[in-house]
């Protein structure tokens, strides 16, 4: 057995053991050891009974008096027992784990740790992890690994399996160069099984840096291999481009004008744009990218818009044909519901449209272009790099330019490591004229004093509301089930009103009709799940009120907010809590500010940028170990991963590195 061979050589990993592993991308012991653990416990620091402390405890303890509770009101079970050991006892609760209570032996010691705090009038334990006493101490030290679940294989399974593996990890194979031989070894070892803390630490700054490393060496030969891909030149005509854009019902922002010139002269060159366009919610990214569809259409090639969701697509698609089909541009939409799609797809294969938008049914196998110049991809953090690549698919030894728009911007350590080959542009003004948005957080249990009068007074001027429930999953109510509750409840406040819903799960025409229908006025109250979430635009709708702020993420509510203040009515944003809890900082943050980059940094200070570029870019791709705030890291593998790159023999010699970054230098790039 060996570092590389299969899990199935594990003793007592059998082939049914050796499938399931494999559903987890557990392939080969190497591919477990860079399973980490999530957190450690210190077992020798169990305390007494008598001696506890609210915080994080561990409990070394026999339990009784277990007990299922039904919560009617809240929908859901309470488990509760007593923990003892000879110093005394409390109460323990977990929420809906009715297994945890047949799990349990009578008379038998086991561990728990978790947080014991003052709840509900008294001390308890709430939803501790549970450990047989036995099997800790089975190990030699206390000092124990935790592993996440991965379907039926608890941490404690994983600690066994491990330990059947500690001679191969021991002795890993060095990969990386410039490194001292052995170190690897030595960093996977501690990881697994470590004696302490400082142990784990010096792992982790090894860990780090491979990873690092592997990244940042996969986006430098992204570079050199894209520098060598060609694109059709797409001609700027200084006529054609002024004609345009004179003929748009607004004069453009500089940051637009700006944004628009750096396409434009990209699309000229010979070689493929591959470039990103930030701009806050409203910043009106759509239009700059008609104008760049524009000169695309003169030299003669055709254009595609992905957008994430066919509600997007739709509104995407009568835009563009507004602002360009008086030029002589034919502009399609092609999404899910598309009737007669066989006709359109032959129609775009012979060249007879010039712009095609649309959701994924655009990058499915069967949808071909006769000459695709230019591909945009908006709100792209959405899509996953398999989407992505599928639109840019190449012809020949050409691709079409690139375009993607976000209003999530990348901060710029982020560029700089990964997306060293990315372009930038950024519009960082929003339209004159605009008021900027209020927004007010407010109590559940004072909606009828202070929201209510408000959504009356401003429906009375004839705008608009859309009202954004949170979908909730630990009641098992459907979504469907959850707006229509919604739309029912304020229906009774607002009966004179036109209310309706909006939801995922519903067939896409009929999403189609209620959004046209609230476009045009026809609905006062829009009730909707997050579906409305990204680049609908409707300038009448005012004000937005979203239910259970606290549920939603920052990056997220800062979007939702952004369906309103697009017309130059003052807009405002409710933020609606349950409780009389102090409001969460993420919510006051966005009380007091309206700049979706501040927020972002905001964001990234509260969360750290794996919880949100580990999504956002790399669909895939989460750093597991490395933070991209490590400055001093990503700086040390900048500069060793650019010396090794300088010489291209190198990867062979390193194999398993060279395996390894295949992997990310697929999700490091935009094409
Ligand atoms: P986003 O950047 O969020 O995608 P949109 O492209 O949807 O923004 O534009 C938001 C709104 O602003 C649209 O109604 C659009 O017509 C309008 N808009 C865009 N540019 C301008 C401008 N320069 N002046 C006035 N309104 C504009
Ligand atoms: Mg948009």
């Amino acid at each position: 057995m060996s570092f590389s061979s299969s899990v199935e050589e594990i003793k007592g990993v059998g082939p049914k053991t050796a499938e399931a592993l494999k559903k987890y991308n557990f392939e080969t012991i190497k591919d477990l050891a860079y399973y980490f653990p999530r957190d450690y416990e210190d077992y020798q620091k169990a305390t007494k009974i008598k001696d506890l402390e609210p915080g994080k405890v561990i409990i070394k303890g026999k339990i009784y008096n277990l007990m299922v509770n039904y919560v009617r009101r809240r929908h859901f079970n309470i488990e509760s027992g007593i923990i003892y050991d000879e110093t005394g006892e409390i109460r323990v609760v977990w929420y809906n784990q009715p297994y945890r209570i047949k799990a349990f032996k009578p008379d038998t010691e086991y561990y728990f740790s978790g947080n014991f705090d003052f709840k509900y009038n008294h001390y308890q334990l709430t939803s501790p992890a549970v450990n047989l006493a036995t099997e800790v101490e089975e190990t030699k030290n206390g000092f124990q690994p935790i592993y996440s679940t991965k379907g039926s294989y608890k941490s404690i399974w994983f600690k066994k399996l491990f330990e059947e593996m500690r001679t191969e990890i021991a002795k890993a194979p060095d990969m990386l160069p410039y490194v001292k031989p052995g170190t690897r070894a030595e960093a996977l070892y501690n990881i697994h099984f470590p004696d302490t803390y400082a142990d784990v630490e010096k792992a982790k700054s090894y860990l780090a840096y491979e990873e690092l490393f592997e990244l940042i060496l996969a986006a430098k030969l992204n570079k050199n291999e894209n520098s060598k891909l060609k694109a059709e030149p797409l001609k700027f005509v200084a006529e054609n481009t002024k004609e345009f854009v004179d003929s748009l019902p607004f004069k453009l922002t500089n940051g637009q004008r700006l944004a628009t010139w750096d396409i434009l002269k990209d699309l000229e060159k010979p070689e493929p744009m591959n470039r990103l366009l930030q701009g806050d919610v409203g910043s009106g990214k759509t239009v700059v990218s008609s104008v760049a569809i524009y000169q695309a259409y003169k030299a003669g090639m055709q254009s595609a818009l992905l957008a994430p969701t066919a509600i997007l697509a739709t509104q995407h698609a009568k835009t563009l044909k507004k602002l360009l089909e008086p030029f002589g541009v034919k502009v399609e939409l092609l999404i899910g519901a598309t009737k007669k799609k066989d006709a359109l797809k032959k129609r775009i294969i012979e060249g007879d449209v010039d712009v095609v938008v649309g959701t994924h049914a655009i990058i499915t196998d069967d949808t071909k272009f006769k000459n695709l110049g230019f591909a945009i991809i908006d709100e792209q953090h959405r899509f996953g790099v398999m989407q992505r690549q599928k639109l840019l698919m190449k012809t020949g030894d050409k691709a079409p330019h690139f375009l993607a728009m976000t209003a999530t911007p990348i901060p710029r350590s982020l560029q700089l490591t990964i997306f060293g080959d990315l372009s930038v542009s950024t519009i960082s003004e929003l339209p004159k004229g605009r008021t900027p948005i209020k927004t007010k957080i407010i109590n559940e249990l004072s909606m009828s004093e202070t929201l209510y009068p408000e959504m009356e007074a401003r429906m009375k001027d004839g705008e608009q509301i859309y009202w954004i429930c949170k979908l909730i999953e630990e009641t098992g109510r459907s979504e469907a089930a959850n707006v229509k509750k919604e739309a029912d409840k304020l229906k009774i406040r607002f009966p004179e009103k036109r209310i309706e819903y909006l939801h995922g799960r519903m067939k896409p025409d009929e999403k189609d009709a209620i959004m046209n229908r609230f476009k045009d006025g026809e609905i006062d109250i829009l009730v909707s799940t997050t579906v409305v979430e990204v680049g609908v635009d409707v300038p009448n709708a005012t004000t937005i009120v979203i239910m259970d702020a606290e549920s939603f993420g920052l990056a997220q509510l800062h979007q939702l907010r952004g369906r309103v203040g697009r017309g130059e009515k003052a807009s405002q944003c409710f933020l609606v809590v349950q409780d009389d809890k102090e409001p969460t900082t993420r919510l006051k943050e966005l009380e007091k500010s309206t700049d979706g980059f501040h927020l972002a940094e905001v964001d990234l200070k509260l969360r750290g940028p794996g919880e949100i570029y580990g999504q956002l870019q790399h669909g895939a791709m989460n750093l597991k170990i490395a933070t991209l705030s490590d400055t001093k890291t990503i700086a040390k593998a900048q500069k060793a991963a650019e010396e090794f790159a300088k010489h291209p023999e190198n990867m062979l010699k390193y194999e398993e590195l060279n395996a390894a970054i295949k992997k990310y230098q697929q999700l490091t790039t935009l094409n």
